[in-house]
This record gives structure tokens, C-alpha cells and sequence, in this order.
């Protein structure tokens, strides 16, 4: 339970919501800043102005997923007026007060560290990034069914990297029956792409690799899908870059050779905004309530 404890939130989208019924659930004091035109009225939240006053006294901030531009603006679908976060808000939070978001820019890491607040990065943890990787995969595939005009089964499938999202993806596209290729650079993850049933190649393979896929799935954050590599594609394929913004593809020269090639941030929150909410939602009461035995109190 988080009975006494005070959870701020600024701004968010409808995964926020998942996160705020599961604090009320769990008994914490809510306040809502940013919230404006939020119709659904929680019972049990107050709705506030960002204002110092309003900090003083909370344990946990969380903020969305993007937490802050980098002027401090946070971003909300619930509220039509600016919300900025400043100096004076994060001087006036107590010292024992953690901030959760999703990825935090230079600005807010900044800003906090100035004033010793302690930030935690949602979307760096093992365990949301792979239960993360759950409603990826199943955008991914739905891109995937909408852009082209074969079946998953039976194609020529390629997945680059065998991180958190490429190994449920490249799980996801051999179930399906696909062909699936794995590129990866460490030899562990070669044995254990081999291990899956699934076939591996260097990542310094690729340009041989490319020239009769179907699909190619990158999640690589790292220019990897080159000129050079993508002239070696045929023009049907398909390539669907995962990785966070620009993504690993020369967009521009799969555009001239006329290769469907797309950048495709932020899945979870869009196929699946309600799970991707429960995952935060799960992940941060967690963390809320063990913030608490830190500082030496009980549930
Ligand atoms: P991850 O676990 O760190 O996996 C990244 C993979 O890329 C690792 O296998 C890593 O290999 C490999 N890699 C990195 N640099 C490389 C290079 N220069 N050459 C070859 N391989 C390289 O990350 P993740 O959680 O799977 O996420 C992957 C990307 O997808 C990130 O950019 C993330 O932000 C993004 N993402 C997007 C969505 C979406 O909705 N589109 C959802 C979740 C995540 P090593 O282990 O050898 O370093």
C-alpha cells in the first residue's frame, strides 16, 4: 500500500491514467497538475495548478514518458495550457522526493542534479523494457501487415539486434512462420539466436545478407541499414525501424530507391496505450513503495 505517501503527476497521456488509478488503489494522496480537461474525475485526486506550493510536500513526481523538453516544457493531452518546469518548482520539492519518467532530456537531468533530486529512467529498467517489448512486437507486426501485400509466413524476415525488442520480435516473426534472421555483433547473442532455432549472421554480414528480404526489423539506435546496404535490397522489401528517433536507416536514399522504409517510435503507447499504462502502472508502485522502506518506514 502507499497509505501516506504523496504522488504528484504532471502531464502525461492515457497511459498516465493506468498509473493514477493504481495509486489511488493503492491509498496514496494524488494530486493532478495538468489535468485540466481530464473528463473522467477521480475520486480521491486533486486537481492543482503547477505551482511551488503544490510541490512542498511530495515523495514521488512522476512526469510522462518524455518527461520534459529542453526548455522544461511538459507535455499533456489533458491540458491546454503550457506546463514548465522550472528551477523554483525542483528547488521546492523535499530532498527525499524521487521523479519517474520514461527518458529524461539533458534539461531535466540537469536541473535535477543541480538541486540533488534523485530521477529514475522508466524505460532504461530491464523489466519495463521488456514487458515494453510485448505491445511493440504486436505493432510492429500490425506496420508490418498494413504496409505490405505478403504474408509474415514464409517471408524472408530479418531482425537487427538482439536486445530486449529484437529477441521478442525475432520470437514473434518464427512463431508466425517466418523465415527469421538474426544480425547481431556479440557472439553470445549469435549462440543464442542459433540456440532459438533461428539463423544467425554478423552484423558486418549484413550487405550480403539484405538482398532477398521480405521484411527488415531494426533496433539497432545506430545508422546500420546505410546507403551501401540498402542499395543491395530488392525494391520490395520492407524495412520498419524500431529504434528510437532517427532510427538506424539512411531514410532518404531507401525513399530514392523507392524501398518502403519506416520510423515508428512510440508503439507501445499507441496500440496499446491501457497495457502500456498498466506496465508503468505495475513497475512504479513498486518503486514508490520500496522508496519508502529506503527511507525507513513501513507499509
Ligand atoms: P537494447 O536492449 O539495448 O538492444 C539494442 C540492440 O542493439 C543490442 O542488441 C545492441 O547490441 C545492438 N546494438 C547497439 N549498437 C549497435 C551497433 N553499433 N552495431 C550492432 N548492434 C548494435 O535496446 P531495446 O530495449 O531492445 O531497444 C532498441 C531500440 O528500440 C531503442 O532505440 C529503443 O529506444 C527503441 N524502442 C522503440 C520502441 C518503439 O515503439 N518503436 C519500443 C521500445 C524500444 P549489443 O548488446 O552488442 O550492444
Amino acid at each position: 500500500m502507499l497509505t501516506g505517501i504523496h504522488v504528484a503527476f504532471i502531464g502525461g497521456d492515457a497511459r498516465q491514467l493506468e498509473v493514477i488509478k493504481r495509486c489511488i488503489q493503492l491509498d496514496a494522496s494524488v494530486t493532478l497538475v495538468g489535468f485540466d480537461n481530464l473528463e473522467s474525475n477521480f475520486t480521491g485526486a486533486t486537481k492543482r495548478p503547477l505551482t511551488c506550493d503544490v510541490l512542498k510536500d511530495v515523495d514521488a513526481l512522476i512526469l510522462p514518458i518524455v518527461g520534459t523538453d529542453d526548455q522544461g516544457f511538459v507535455e499533456s493531452i489533458f491540458c491546454s495550457k503550457p506546463l514548465q518546469l522550472l528551477d523554483q518548482h525542483v528547488e521546492s520539492l523535499p530532498k527525499h522526493c524521487v521523479v519517474y519518467t520514461g527518458m529524461a532530456k539533458t534539461y531535466l537531468k540537469n536541473l535535477l542534479a543541480s538541486k540533488q533530486i534523485p530521477l529514475v529512467e522508466l524505460l532504461d529498467r530491464d523489466d519495463v523494457a521488456i514487458y515494453n517489448s510485448i505491445p511493440t512486437v504486436e505493432g510492429a507486426l500490425m506496420m508490418a501487415i498494413q504496409n505490405t501485400d505478403i504474408t509474415i509466413h514464409g517471408s524472408q524476415s530479418i531482425v537487427l539486434g538482439l536486445g530486449r525488442t529484437g529477441l521478442s520480435m525475432a520470437r514473434a516473426l518464427h512463431a508466425l512462420g517466418a523465415r527469421v534472421r538474426v544480425g547481431a555483433r556479440r557472439q553470445e547473442h549469435l549462440a543464442r539466436i542459433y540456440e532459438m532455432g533461428l539463423t544467425p549472421f554478423p552484423i558486418s554480414e549484413l550487405k550480403q545478407q539484405v538482398t532477398n528480404a521480405d521484411f527488415i526489423f531494426n533496433t539497432v539506435p545506430q545508422l546500420i541499414l546505410t546507403a551501401e546496404i540498402i542499395a543491395q535490397m530488392p525494391q520490395s522489401a520492407f524495412i520498419l525501424d524500431l529504434a528510437s528517433k532517427p532510427g538506424g536507416t539512411d531514410f532518404r536514399y531507401a525513399e530514392k530507391r523507392g524501398i518502403k522504409a519506416l520510423l515508428a517510435p512510440g508503439l507501445p503507447g499507441i496500440v496499446a496505450p491501457k497495457t502500456a499504462g498498466q506496465i508503468l502502472a505495475q513497475t512504479l508502485s513498486r518503486l514508490i513503495a520500496e522508496q519508502r522502506i529506503t527511507r525507513g518506514e513501513s507499509t
